[in-house]
């Protein structure tokens, strides 16, 4: 018998190998094409097989790879941090490297509970946050995570963090629509602090647009503006989670800015290596690093490689990248395009709920029919085999949403890398009308 060595998600299932990738497409090892729609887990930002990119890490390569963060700083590091503190919001001045989206909320956790103790504050240590939320993986970063599916297993051990109802309007619980609903599942936060004491939160975690559980769930215009102004009242910290959202994902380099709000503290992962390097952020406000300065002046946090040059290199080739070729502005309009097609494709296909989003990250979700939004039940394993004929059809779908709460329907997202032109744009939505059309037939 074969010995099997590499753990794959599904221990029993065949995955394509993949040998080559260019642009939007990947490549098998028989030669099958797939146009890349959800940019992997919404990370090949800039698509496959950039050489401007492949260049930085041979230049970089040639340098050195690796130095000790806890002996050394580099030049990528350096010039990375720069970067990116003038391209976020004015007050992130300050920049901790990490190697993964999970790790930048875990330290983002950190940080905020260290921020109260630096001031005297030694009560403040939980960090709350929503149900439908995905922070990440570790133990910490889950315990912030209201992914019902990925907690169940650890429910134990975990903190029991999330408390207030995503703003789900699709399926609002207080049945009303925004803003005349004046926002009440952001004003369920200020309820929960009082039972549970703002004495004992160091912060609150949101993702700008919900993801991995929630598809591409957008809030309407004032609803962060509502949770800061609570955060700030009650002395609690605003983590913005642009793990998925950061680099130009919703068409801005962090979401955050469209709904104008400042948080104190912004984590960034997926996009800033696009695929090319492990590589994610903790952003720190100046006025959170402050009571540090005048503290311990060291981040309790940080990893063996943390700000690894060959990584910095790759992701600073990133943003020179979609500097140059201008690829952030025109992400608002390659959107509102896929937006209208998939509009167009839900007037067809009445099991498309709804479909939602910001830029080029939109989200679809599946009904059983659209007058009462009753999602599908579990067993019909709709998300899985639209996954399985839209990777048929050539064309990669992102899963969310499905088994994360138990509650809301089956959906996927749709989000291909920002470099997208129009013709394949058309070519995506082709396959995607070829993969509804097929699940109607065998299915519905
Ligand atoms: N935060 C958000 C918003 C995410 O979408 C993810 C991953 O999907 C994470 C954190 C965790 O990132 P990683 O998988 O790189 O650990």
């Amino acid at each position: 018998m074969d010995r099997t060595f590499l753990i794959k998600p599904v221990l029993d299932a065949d995955y394509p190998l993949i040998d080559y990738g260019k642009g939007v497409y990947l490549y098998d090892a028989e030669g099958k094409e797939y146009l890349d729609a959800s940019s992997g887990a919404i990370t090949a930002n800039i698509g496959h097989g950039v050489q401007e990119i492949i260049d930085a890490m041979q230049e970089q390569a040639k340098k050195v790879s690796f130095v000790y963060r806890s002996q050394f700083t580099s030049e990528p590091a350096e010039k990375l941090a720069r970067k990116i503190a003038n391209l976020s919001l004015p007050n992130l001045n300050w920049c901790f490297f990490v190697n993964s989206g999970s790790e930048a909320t875990e330290t983002a956790m950190k940080i905020a509970i260290q921020y109260w103790q630096e001031k005297g504050v030694f009560t403040k240590t939980k960090v709350l946050s929503r149900w439908m939320s995905y922070h990440g993986i570790t133990m910490g970063a889950l315990s912030m995570s209201g992914h019902t599916g990925r907690r169940a297993r650890f429910i134990p051990l975990l903190e029991d963090f999330p408390v207030i109802q995503p703003p789900y309007c699709y399926r609002c619980p207080y049945n009303k629509e925004a803003p005349e609903c004046g926002y009440l599942c952001a004003h369920e936060l200020e309820t929960i602090i009082k039972r549970i004491g703002a004495d004992h939160i160091a912060a609150f975690i949101a993702e700008p647009v919900i993801g991995a559980a929630g598809a591409a769930i957008t809030p309407p215009k004032d609803y962060y503006k509502v949770i800061k102004e609570i955060c700030e009242r009650h002395n609690i910290l605003f983590i913005a989670d642009e793990v998925m959202t950061g680099f130009g994902r919703t068409g801005t380099m962090l979401a955050c800015e469209q709904w104008d709000i400042e948080p104190d503290i912004v984590t960034l992962g997926k996009g800033m290596g696009a695929g090319y390097t492990p590589i994610a952020a903790t952003l720190v406000g100046d006025h959170v690093m402050e009571p540090v300065l005048k503290g311990s002046k060291t981040i309790m946090g940080g990893h063996t490689l943390s700000a690894n040059p060959q990584a910095c290199a790759v992701s600073l080739a990133v943003i020179e990248y979609l500097e140059k070729n201008k690829i952030i502005p025109e992400v608002e309009k390659k959107g509102a395009f896929l937006m209208n097609e998939l509009l167009e494709l839900q007037k067809q296909y009445p099991f498309i709920g709804d479909v939602r989003g910001r830029g080029l990250m939109i989200g679809l979700e599946f009904v059983q029919n659209p007058a009462d939004k009753i999602p599908f039940p579990r067993d019909y394993q709709v998300t899985e085999r639209l996954i399985s004929l839209a990777q048929m059809n050539g064309l990669l779908l992102y899963p969310a949403g499905a088994g994360s709460d138990g509650v809301s329907g089956d959906a996927v997202m749709i989000a291909p890398p920002l470099t997208i032109s129009n013709k394949e744009m058309e070519e995506l939505i082709k396959r995607l009308k070829e993969t509804l059309q097929q699940f109607f037939e065998q299915y519905i």
